[in-house]
């Protein structure tokens, strides 16, 4: 039996209902689009009738609006999972933060349903949005969106399609070119994608990973078809490259900013405004220093950034928010990647991927080989 199934997105909606109905979770980690459909943010839902909408297409493309991601969702207003059962759908990323959170006690992960979307990356809605506005396009017009790693593409409500090839007036972020780790093979329970599905079909790949979501599936109602192998075999064939281009990205992006020579001095344009702080998923002191002193007005900017990187470099995940929101547009999870790469060579150890691991600053030094 593969764990490969085909579904729509009336199935997925079924699936979170279940989660609830068969009290697998207390709660959903939702979305709702306030102004429109491009922009997100995060909600927790406990009543299964009011999932029926799952924003799956934009939590897909664009993720959480600006600040928001599920991962800080859950940690900051979803109670990190202590006392209630939640189900978090996120990007990879997002998994990821998780397992450094929970090492550091601050998500119970046994409480956690983790669903990934195991897709291309995602877009900025800003971008979307200047786009459409360019195009002489209301947003509101715009039915339904898909994104492929060659181009976005909107269904507008009279039937029109139109399509923008990626990196010309939009692209896939920075970090989620280089972001080699789109597929995860551990530490989550369901994963879910439409790469290599036909656009706007509303057709999804779902990938059983866990005992816990094989015993959901056994509860579920929907109609359940397997993928068969010639289309698992092309998808699997797509993901790979995906990922291979991936890491080529990366290696490239890590050794230019690696020989750039001002590199340190660029950190010292920030202007301190504690964006990246409240976007970071896995930065989690309740009384910040760095805020602290930031307002005190008793920091530099240059220890304001090291603090950072020390109190952060062994748990990045990578996952961009940081600079996609960083007013002063500084390459800040290229930054840290190149601190999480140096420590993944130098102690094996990679960031937000086996829940048991220690952490390197945690080890002793017989372990870290230094006596
Ligand atoms: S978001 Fe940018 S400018 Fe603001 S504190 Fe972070 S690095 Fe500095
Ligand atoms: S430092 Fe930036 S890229 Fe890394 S986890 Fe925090 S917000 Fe994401």
């Amino acid at each position: 039996m593969s764990n490969y199934y085909l579904i729509t997105f009336a199935d997925f909606s079924e699936i979170l209902k279940t989660l609830i109905r068969e009290k697998i979770v207390d709660k959903v980690i939702s979305g709702e689009g306030k102004r429109n459909r491009f922009q997100i943010s995060p909600l927790l839902e406990s009543d299964p009738k009011k999932l029926e909408e799952f924003p799956l297409s934009s939590l897909f493309i664009y993720n959480f609006d600006r600040i928001n991601s599920a991962s800080k969702f859950l940690h900051k207003k979803a109670g990190g999972a202590l006392t209630e059962k939640i189900a978090m759908i996120g990007h990879p990323a997002d998994a990821r933060a998780l397992i450094e959170l929970g090492k550091r006690l601050q998500v119970e992960l046994n409480n956690v349903f983790v669903i990934v979307l195991e897709n291309i990356g995602t877009i900025q809605a800003n971008d979307v949005i200047n786009l459409l506005k360019e195009e002489g396009i209301d947003p509101e017009s715009v039915e339904d969106d898909f994104l492929t790693d060659e181009e976005y593409q909107i269904k507008l409500k009279d039937g029109t399609i139109k399509k923008y090839p990626l990196g010309k007036k939009i692209d896939i972020t920075d970090n989620d070119k280089r972001a080699d780790i789109k597929k995860l093979d551990q530490n989550f329970d369901l994963g879910i994608t439409w790469i290599t599905l036909e656009p706007f079909s509303h057709e999804l790949i779902l990938r059983i990973g866990s005992e816990k979501a094989k015993d959901l599936f056994s509860k579920l109602t929907i109609k359940k078809v397997e993928v068969n192998t010639k289309k698992l075999d092309v998808l699997l064939k797509k993901q790979s490259e995906i990922m291979e281009k991936a890491r080529i990205q990366k290696e490239k992006d890590i050794s230019e900013y690696l020989s750039r020579p001002d590199r340190i001095n660029e950190l010292a344009k920030c202007t301190m405004c504690g964006v990246c702080i409240n976007a970071c998923p896995v930065c989690f002191c309740t009384d910040c220093i760095l805020q602290k002193q930031r307002k005190e007005k008793n920091i530099d900017n240059l220890t304001y950034q090291m603090t950072r990187v020390a109190h952060i470099g062994d748990s990045c995940v990578n996952c961009g928010k940081c600079d996609i929101n960083c007013p002063t547009h500084l390459p800040l999870s290229l930054y840290f990647y190149s601190v999480t790469t140096k420590i993944k060579n130098e102690f094996k150890y990679e960031t937000g991927m086996k829940k048991k691991e220690p952490i390197p600053r945690s080890w002793t030094a017989l372990e870290r080989g230094t006596t």
